[in-house]
């Protein structure tokens, strides 16, 4: 059945909870709609520790407290994963694995999931040793010797998780420096179970039900050695999630969306925010930032 809105917000993480909350408070009749686990990337993050209002808290504890404002406003998620974004005349046309809906203004707030690291078996063993996710799937791997891929801000954390976890870590990153935060290199540095190898990249991995191990590259020397693990965690960075929009010129060449000041993309009523921008920090006060600004601006479109 096509249900019709006002608004349509795709993604329940921080930048689409940001604009439910203005868009409920404005009396708009909208629909926030996810496909997956309501609080978004916020759910596997170990460790938020730079969100106003704590000192440190739980991934998973703010993911819920993000999800309980909506909650105590009354507005409830539509569960759907949506697989195109149209647009015919002034309205948009969202067609889900359930559903189809129409609405005069859309927020893509849709984020980001993991990159592939892109080598042979990648596939074939992710789930049977190789994760995405270390917060979700760390304590499969209690006792066990595992690797951590990658250099940045999510993989430091996701690496500190695993060491409270396994017998031992590798992080092996492709450069000498690290694109995180210099704090969680050297918490990290200070763990007796960590061994941090730069730079290194891999170039195979091995097993053939489950992870046994890998070969990694020195990249300045080509040196090649063989580490046996049991588990793989590659945080290589991320793609954006928006192979579901299609309509010209709103995507960049990496499929991430350009936006104004307002939040709004190259076309009309269509806005955008939170970890599917082109931009290189991706944080939760941000995306929040952008819902707020975004549905602002939704509003001022509707009354137009
Ligand atoms: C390990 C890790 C640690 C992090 N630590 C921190 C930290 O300490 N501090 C910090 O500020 N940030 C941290 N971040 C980043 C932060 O989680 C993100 O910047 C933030 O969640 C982005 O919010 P968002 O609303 O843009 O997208 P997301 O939180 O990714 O939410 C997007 C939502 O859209 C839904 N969705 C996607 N595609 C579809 C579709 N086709 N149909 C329907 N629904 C769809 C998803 O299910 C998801 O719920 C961390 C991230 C990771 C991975």
């Amino acid at each position: 059945m096509m249900e019709n809105y006002e608004a349509i917000i795709l993604g329940a993480g921080p930048c689409g909870i940001g604009a439910a909350l203005k868009l409920k408070e404005a009396g708009i009749n909208f629909a926030i709609i996810d496909g997956g686990t309501p609080g978004g990337k916020v759910n596997i993050a170990p460790r938020v520790d730079n969100y106003p209002g704590f000192k440190e808290i739980p991934g998973p504890d703010l993911a819920f407290k993000l999800f309980e404002r909506l909650m105590n406003n009354d507005i409830s998620i539509t569960a759907d994963n949506i697989l195109s974004l149209e647009k015919e005349g002034d309205l948009f046309i969202l067609k889900g694995e359930y559903d189809e809906y129409r609405a005069k203004t859309v927020l893509i707030a849709t984020g980001t999931k993991e990159r592939k690291v892109g080598l042979e078996r990648e596939d074939e063993l992710f789930g049977h040793g190789l994760s995405y996710c270390a917060l979700c799937d760390g304590h499969f791997f209690k006792g066990e010797d595992v690797m951590v891929i990658g250099g940045g801000n999510a993989a430091l954390k996701e690496a500190i998780h695993l060491s409270h976890i396994v017998k031992h870590l590798y992080v092996i990153h492709r450069r000498n420096e690290f694109r995180g935060s210099n704090n969680l290199v050297e918490e990290l540095k200070k763990k007796e179970n960590v061994t941090i190898l730069t730079p290194y990249i891999p170039i195979k991995f091995l097993g053939e039900d489950k992870v046994s191990g890998v070969v990694i590259q020195n990249k300045e020397t080509e040196e090649t050695k063989t580490i046996e693990l049991q588990g793989i965690f590659p945080l290589v960075g991320q793609i954006p999630n928006t192979t579901f929009v299609k309509i010209d010129n709103v995507l960049d060449i990496k499929g991430t969306i350009p936006v104004d000041k307002n939040m709004e993309t190259s076309v009309k009523g269509l806005f955008a925010g939170g970890d599917v921008l082109p931009r290189d920090i991706r944080q939760i006060y941000l995306a929040e930032h952008d819902g707020n600004v975004a549905s602002k601006n939704m509003i001022e479109y509707l009354k137009k």
